[in-house]
């Protein structure tokens, strides 16, 4: 992942081109810190009473003048983020975002039934999806999201964001997590403080699944667990057990794919965590 630690460039458009060297994995400009490239999540700092828009899409701020939006995987090379200051014009800076090479892998010659799941399971995933777009798609207005997401596990990653499969010549879904091995029944603490939204014990591809609710759009998704110690609507606090490690669902062994989220746009959650303790 070192091919990220490179150099980029603010724009920043009222004023002209500002150069901003930016260190590995974190950068604060113009009040924004986090990664400006895809999978990147960035909390902003602002005065109390602005108002923010990226995008042209209108962001929470918090009182304290707190916000947080985040780079799906797909993010195109800028974005346009617009801030009024209380009894002021309206700025607007075009962030450039770097643009990552995802690991793919091509694998030919499957039976067709490793490639397509059977047809009488399309219901139950289409249920699944409903309740996870429902369950990512609270603005909440906490803003914990900006004391920092923490490691719910520590292991060996075996799985990367990004990383997509091509099988018999068909682009499957990304990898939108990132995968820890651990053995079974180990316990997955919250990484931050949290409301539950999702905790259901067995959807189709990953099988016991909570999600956690930052507020402002941040959720993490916990996937393949083997127990759930958390319901909807339960408020956890950070490293509280919210379930255990398995392999249910879609998995070929006891691992955590762990997810990062604002709203339904997949973030990197290794980019928004510290390095692993070790
Ligand atoms: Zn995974």
């Amino acid at each position: 992942m070192l091919d990220r630690r490179r150099f980029l460039t603010l724009l920043v458009a009222a004023g002209g081109a500002l150069s901003v060297p930016l260190r590995p994995a974190r950068a604060a400009a113009s009040g924004l810190t986090g990664d400006f490239e895809q999978g990147g999540m960035i909390v902003g700092r602002t005065e109390p009473g602005a108002r923010v828009w990226l995008d042209g899409a209108p962001i929470r701020v918090s009182p304290e003048g707190l916000y947080v939006f985040g780079f799906g995987r797909d993010q195109g090379a800028s974005a346009a983020l617009k801030i009024e200051l209380p009894g002021r014009e309206p700025q607007t800076e075009t962030l450039a975002i770097v643009q990552r090479e995802y690991r793919i892998q091509r694998i030919d010659g499957l039976p067709g039934d490793k490639v397509t799941p059977p047809d009488d399971a399309a219901e139950r995933i289409a249920r699944d999806n409903r309740l996870i777009a429902e369950a990512r798609s609270h603005d909440t207005a906490e803003i914990w999201f900006a004391s920092g997401i923490d490691w719910p596990v520590t292991g060996r990653i075996t799985g990367v964001y990004g990383s997509q499969r091509i099988l018999n010549g068909e682009p499957r879904r990304p990898h939108f997590g990132v995968d820890i091995a651990r053995g079974e029944g180990e316990p997955i603490r919250a990484p931050q403080k949290a409301i539950v939204r999702m905790a259901e014990a067995d959807l189709y591809f990953t099988g016991g699944t909570t999600i956690l609710d930052h507020g402002g759009g941040i959720t993490t998704s916990y996937l393949h667990q083997s127990r759930l110690d958390v319901k909807v609507g339960d408020t956890v606090e950070k490293g509280a057990v919210i379930g255990a490690i398995g392999k249910t669902g879609r998995a070929t062994g006891p691992h955590l794919c762990w997810r990062l989220n604002w709203f339904q746009e997949r973030l990197d959650p290794q980019l928004a965590a510290p390095p692993m303790p070790g």
